[in-house]
């Protein structure tokens, strides 16, 4: 197993403490990982630094060159990567290997492409005898730190776009799942001149924290916990940086009268337990206006109830434990918390084994300002309220802290235009949810963070505008 961290074009082991990977499936260890030194941070930055020189100045279809070989090589390792993905997560390893991996090797590939569309909006003469023209270029070295969700699939999100822009990078998967992003550092060395990528692990309030202070960061692109977001902001106000943060969210799914209930319930089924609910777009706050609201409840229950959960291999298994203890006592209190005045209608305890596990549950008759209605558990857990006014179901739903993701069932056109118009998330599935595309950007709104991961979108974090202007005289 690949433990090693990449810095400066050199696999070399941790000089820290080292830490425990567990298999959250059983809760066993699988291996332990030294974190990193300060030193070795300083070195990795320093890497990342030195390499922007020559990077930055590649043409973007050498770029593009480089992330074509990362995706090939992803694509020839996959089965590798994805077992130990799910070894990792504790997730069915069908899940890792076939929903997960695609998307992954897929996003390098768009933005193979996208390093070739980066153009400026203007060549002319504004001021009499100059031209002016407006250049997009790569920020500088760029920090960009992880989650454990989808620790391949979210590593792909914060290098691609970075590296097609022109920035380098230094990588900081979380320390809880760091196994397939080591092992992509190995796959990366053999591809990128050195210093372009620079993997390190370890923890977040320490090495992450050093690593987003560093002074030859340009950039820090986060994937993670609001709390991370804030660390970020705190850390570009020390030094001027640019800021990417793409964080929690708590997804309203707003049901009309006319939806298409089969489609909700099955949507919820496949959609709000897949990575055990661990998804920052989860359809998790259900919306149900009053004429259909019995009937969703029973139906979700009932849908819920038969979802198979169990470990990495199992047959038929559709869903892991959570990452944690810590988490899944995370879960289980929002649950507890909620039972005084809300129903759990299916689930509601930790699963069988010495795993992770918990079951899928559903928390029906919930007050649309209660907690587990607005604050993001980030488990399987789905909560339902009711409305009978439109108007006041997308009060309740801009009055969220987060704006990531969100849905509206109708099948009145006008109804889901209107409705999705005024929701203040960055993105908003009708008739559907959780569906995402490498062409299309994943946003964010209000405490769900800033900019966008995947689109050509995404390229603005990590480049600025600038003018050039040239006298003719
Ligand atoms: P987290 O914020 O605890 O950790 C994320 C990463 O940040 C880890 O690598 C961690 O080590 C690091 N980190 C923590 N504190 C830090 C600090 N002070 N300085 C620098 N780095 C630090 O989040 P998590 O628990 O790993 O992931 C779950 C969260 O991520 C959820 O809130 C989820 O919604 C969010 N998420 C968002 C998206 C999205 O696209 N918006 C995608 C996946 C996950």
């Amino acid at each position: 197993m690949q433990t090693k961290q990449l810095i400066g074009g050199e696999l070399v082991d941790g000089a820290g403490e080292a830490l425990a990977v567990l298999d959250p499936a059983t809760g066993d260890e699988v291996t332990g990982i030294a974190e990193a030194s300060e030193e070795q941070i300083e070195a990795a930055v320093a890497a990342a630094d030195e390499a922007f020189g020559s990077w930055s100045r590649t043409t973007p279809a050498e770029r593009a060159g480089h992330l074509l070989a990362l995706a090939d090589a992803i694509e020839a390792n996959v089965e590798e990567l994805a077992e130990l993905e799910s070894i990792d997560c504790g997730k069915p390893l069908a899940s890792a290997r076939d929903d997960e991996m695609p998307l992954s090797i897929d996003v390098f590939r768009f933005m193979a492409g996208a390093a070739r569309t980066m153009t400026g909006s203007a060549a002319g003469e504004y001021v009499e005898g100059h031209t002016s023209m407006i250049r997009r270029d790569p920020i500088g070295p760029v920090a960009s730190i992880a989650p454990w969700n989808y620790p391949l699939m979210m590593a792909a999100w914060k290098l691609a776009a970075p590296l097609a822009a022109g920035c380098t990078v230094v990588l900081k998967p979380s320390e809880i799942t760091p196994l397939s992003t080591l092992r992509l550092a190995e796959i990366m060395n053999g591809i990128f001149p050195k210093g372009v990528v620079n993997v390190i692990s370890g923890r977040g309030q320490t090495i992450g924290d050093k690593l987003i202070n560093s002074p030859q960061v340009e950039g820090i692109s986060i994937t993670g916990s609001p709390a991370t977001g804030m660390a970020a902001m705190r850390a570009a106000s020390q030094k001027i940086r640019h800021v990417h943060l793409e964080l929690g969210g708590k997804a309203p799914v707003i049901v009309f009268d006319d939806a298409d209930l089969d489609a909700v319930v099955d949507t919820i089924r496949g959609g709000s337990y897949f990575n055990a609910g661990q998804d920052c777009a989860q359809p998790c706050r259900i919306m149900a206006s009053n004429a259909i609201y019995d009937k969703l409840v029973a139906d979700t229950a009932n849908a819920v109830s038969s979802i198979k959960i169990g470990g990495q291999r199992e047959d038929g298994v559709e869903m892991g434990p959570v990452i944690s203890a810590a988490q899944r006592e995370r879960v289980s209190g929002f649950v507890e918390r909620a039972r005084g005045s809300a129903e759990i209608v299916t689930g509601g305890t930790n699963g069988n084994g010495a795993g992770f596990f918990y079951q899928p549950t559903v928390v029906a008759n919930v007050d649309n300002d209660a907690e587990i209605a607005c604050q993001e558990v980030f488990g399987p857990v789905v909560s339902i309220s009711r409305f009978s006014d439109a108007e006041d179901a997308l009060n309740w739903a801009n009055a969220s802290s987060y704006g990531l993701a969100s849905s509206v069932w109708t099948k009145d056109v006008g109804r889901a235009m209107a409705v999705s118009s005024r929701l203040r998330y960055g993105f908003t599935w009708v008739n559907t949810h959780g569906v995402g595309t490498p062409e299309m950007p994943w946003a964010a709104m209000k405490g769900s963070g800033t900019g966008c991961d995947m689109s050509v979108y995404a390229l603005d974090a990590y480049t600025a505008i600038r003018h050039v202007m040239v006298a003719h005289g």
